[in-house]
Formats: structure tokens, C-alpha cells, sequence
């Protein structure tokens, strides 16, 4: 099979490498960036692109091409996701790469920042093939990845199994006296297979966390406040499930085939199981009805949740946005120009490198435990995060007002400037 990238796709992942170049530079010339350093963070450290056969269900035997981008490792090992779909290619993994320096730095993790994936539509693909399809990647990689050195995690369409069948693979390729020294090669893997507790919920939890942080500062009740949600995956379901915890009332949901609606609500869990039964698809749910797409940004809510892909939040569809808050578990939902618009009217934005971070964070408790065989219960990996971002959050709110800046900015100028502090004092080799 042959992916067939549309101009449309095409669009979608220029923009997310321009986006993020963009958030970049904004803090970079509001800081004063020195300008060596500059040079440095504008590039990526290393890519690799590789090719590799896969032999199918039915015989035949396909090409693939993987990516992983390493951006920069000035604060440790790359951290960061691989992505299933068919956008992947060596400008999106650039830019995501790059959010994930930003977001491992304002985080106060001791990562860089990479990403990478492959180019297909998982739909397409039997679990046998997937599996394969996994596997071979990771020999294609070899000891471009390890422990110390580059750790995956899940992503867009890649979820604790294909995680397990990473480790394996990376495992296998090495001694056997080497072999338990490296279950820390990847995180967000299943519990059985080396996986922490929490870590499934992380992202989610995360985004949860930040509303909860953000309603707090602004006096703002959660109960009874409706929200809607773009993308039902991992991260969109958790956030989901927490926030109707908290007594708030999920009233839209999107997902790569369609969009539903109740003004009385949609209850996550029958969501959820309904989902898991029909092959991933929120559509034909009956505790909703389907809506047009092109109408679900502008829908009258309070909280706003894009977690799905980049650039869905867009100049033209932000005027329209009704929500008072954005709260970021994609990376890179909001165009720059959108931003502008979007902070005019004053709508406020939880940038994605804060927003979503409980993932990452999740990912280095579990790589912690890993590393010093450990294994920590729910209540504890979920308190350490909630200090972890709490923390995060503060110095966000803090830096936006002394620096009379919006919450990205202030948290770029944060993650920058930690970098900026390593950089000064080891120098540049030789
Ligand atoms: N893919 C997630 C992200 O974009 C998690 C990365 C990780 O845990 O390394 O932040």
C-alpha cells in the first residue's frame, strides 16, 4: 500500500513545523535569546529515516518508512512519542520533536525532546500486521533508541501494546545478561509488561489537572459547566472521565469519523464501551445525535478540549469559538493565527507543552521506576503528578503576568530559558 499524502494533509504538518517555529521565536525575541543558543535550539540534533519490508496477511510484502527526530538532548536522553498515521513524515516529527524539548524543559524533567512514527493508516492493518509492522521498526531503529539514550512512549494511534512489542523487539537483540537492563527502552507500557501505574490515565489526568488549577485561579465552578472534546482517544477519555467527576457535563465529541451531541450530556463510560465495540467510532452512539463537523468548534460550551491532531483550531473557525477556555491535550491544535484571535476575545488557552505534560511526566515516573526496581501504587504516581503540575502551572501563571505575556509564551520563555541556563554554563564542545 502506498499512502497517499492530500494537499490538505500536506498543509496540516508545514503548518505544525511553522506553528511551532513560530511559538519559538516569540519567546525567543521576547527574552533576548542568545543568539549561539538560538541557533542550536532551531535545529534538530538528528533524524533518521528508515525504510523496511513488512510481509502482510495475504503474503505480499510492503515498504514502510519510519521517522524518529531527535531535537535536542542538552537535559537529558530524548523522550517522546511515536505516532501512527498517515500525516507522519519528516516535518511533522521535526515539529513534535520539538514540543516535546519544550515540554520535558517546562516540566523540570531531566529529557529532551524527540518523536517520530510511521507513515500509515493503522485501520488498515490487521493487530498480526501491526504487530510485525512494530516490530521491524524497531530492529529498522536499533541503537538509535535505548534507555538512556532515546525513549519512545505511545502517541496518535499507538497505545501499551505496541509499547510491549517495542521492549520485546529491543530486548531480544541483546544478551541475555543485558536484556532486564533495558526495560526502560520505552514507557507506557503495559503493567505486566514493565508499565507504572497511572500512566494509561497520565495525559488525560494532566489535562483534568490544568482545568482544575485554571478554574481555580479564575473562581470558576466546574460543576454543571459543559465541555466538548475533540478526539476520543486516550487522552480525550480520561480528560473526559475526570471532569464529569468533578460534576461537569461533556456535551460533544468528535473523532476522525464524525461528531455527536447531547445538551444533556454524554456519559464517558457508555461512550467508552460503546467505542470499544464498534471498532473505535464514536458514530451511531444512542445517547447522542450526529451533528455536522464543520459546526462542532462553534458550539456553545464553556470549555473547549482538542485532543486530537495539530492544526484544528483555525482562523476560520476561531471566531466562532464560544468556549472561554482551550485546554490543549493534542499538540499543536491551535493555529498562531487563530491565537491571535483567539486571545483577543479573551478566550484563554492551556498551551499543549503544559497541558498535556502529565503524559511525559507519567512516562518519567514509570521510566524511574524502571531504572531503580521500583513499583509505586495508583494513589502515589497520581499525587506526585498532580504536585509535579501544580508546580508547572504556578510557574506559568507567574511568569505571564511578570512578563505580561499569554500562557504559551510564558511557558516557551520558561522551557527556553532553562535550556539557555545548561547551555551557558557547560559551553559549546570542543
Ligand atoms: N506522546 C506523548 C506526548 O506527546 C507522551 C510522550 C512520552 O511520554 O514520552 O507528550
Amino acid at each position: 500500500m502506498t499512502t497517499t499524502i492530500t494537499s490538505e494533509k500536506k498543509q496540516l504538518k508545514q503548518g505544525m513545523l511553522d506553528n511551532v517555529m513560530r511559538q519559538f521565536n516569540n519567546a525567543a525575541d521576547i527574552i533576548e535569546l542568545n543568539k549561539n543558543i538560538r541557533k542550536i535550539l532551531e535545529v534538530t540534533n538528528n533524524e533518521f529515516i528508515v525504510h523496511f519490508p513488512v510481509r502482510m496477511d495475504n503474503g505480499e510484502v510492503e515498504i514502510f518508512t519510519g521517522y524518529r527526530v531527535q531535537h535536542n538532548n542538552a537535559l537529558g536522553p530524548y523522550k517522546g512519542g511515536l505516532r501512527y498515521h498517515p500525516t507522519v513524515d519528516i516535518d511533522a516529527a521535526r515539529a513534535l520533536a520539538m514540543w516535546m524539548t519544550w515540554k520535558t524543559s517546562l516540566a523540570g524533567l531531566p529529557y529532551g525532546g524527540a518523536k517520530g512514527g510511521i507513515q500509515l493508516d493503522p485501520t488498515k492493518y490487521s493487530q498480526d500486521e501491526l504487530q510485525r509492522i512494530t516490530r521491524r521498526f524497531t530492529y529498522a531503529l536499533g541503537d538509535n533508541i535505548g534507555p538512556e539514550l532515546d525513549i519512545p512512549a505511545p502517541d496518535v494511534n499507538t497505545n501499551a501494546q505496541t509499547m510491549a512489542w517495542i521492549l520485546d523487539t529491543y530486548m531480544s537483540t541483546k544478551s541475555p545478561n543485558e536484556r532486564s537492563k533495558n526495560l526502560h527502552v520505552v514507557t507506557g507500557k503495559p503493567i505486566g509488561a514493565g508499565g507504572s501505574e497511572g500512566r494509561d490515565r497520565a495525559t488525560g489526568y494532566g489535562v483534568f489537572l490544568t482545568i482544575k488549577f485554571w478554574a481555580e485561579n479564575k473562581k470558576v465552578d466546574l460543576k454543571n459547566k459543559r465541555f466538548i472534546v475533540q478526539g476520543f482517544g486516550n487522552v480525550g477519555y480520561w480528560a473526559a472521565h475526570f471532569l464529569e467527576k468533578e460534576g461537569a457535563i461533556l456535551t460533544a465529541v468528535q473523532d476522525a469519523y464524525g461528531s455527536i451531541y447531547n445538551e444533556d450530556g454524554i456519559s464517558t463510560e457508555k461512550l467508552l464501551e460503546y467505542v470499544q465495540a464498534n471498532k473505535g467510532s464514536i458514530l451511531g452512539f444512542s445517547g447522542a445525535n450526529t451533528m455536522d463537523s464543520a459546526d462542532f468548534f462553534g458550539l456553545d460550551c464553556d470549555i473547549c478540549i482538542p485532543a486530537a491532531l495539530g492544526n484544528q483550531i483555525t482562523v476560520e473557525n476561531a471566531p466562532k469559538i464560544k468556549a472561554r477556555l482551550i485546554a490543549e491535550g493534542a499538540n499543536g491544535p491551535t493555529d498562531v493565527k487563530a491565537e491571535e484571535i483567539l486571545l483577543k476575545r479573551g478566550v484563554d488557552i492551556i498551551p499543549d507543552i503544559l497541558c498535556n505534560s502529565g503524559g511525559v511526566i507519567g512516562s518519567y515516573f514509570e521510566w524511574l521506576q524502571n531504572r531503580n526496581g521500583e513499583i509505586w501504587h495508583l494513589d502515589e504516581v497520581l499525587e506526585k503528578l498532580e504536585k509535579k503540575m501544580r508546580e508547572s502551572f504556578g510557574k506559568v501563571v507567574h511568569k505571564a503576568k511578570s512578563k505580561k505575556v499569554d500562557m504559551r509564551t510564558a511557558a516557551f520563555i520558561i522551557a527556553i530559558e532553562r535550556l539557555e541556563e545548561t547551555y551557558v554554563q557547560r559551553g559549546i564542545f570542543p
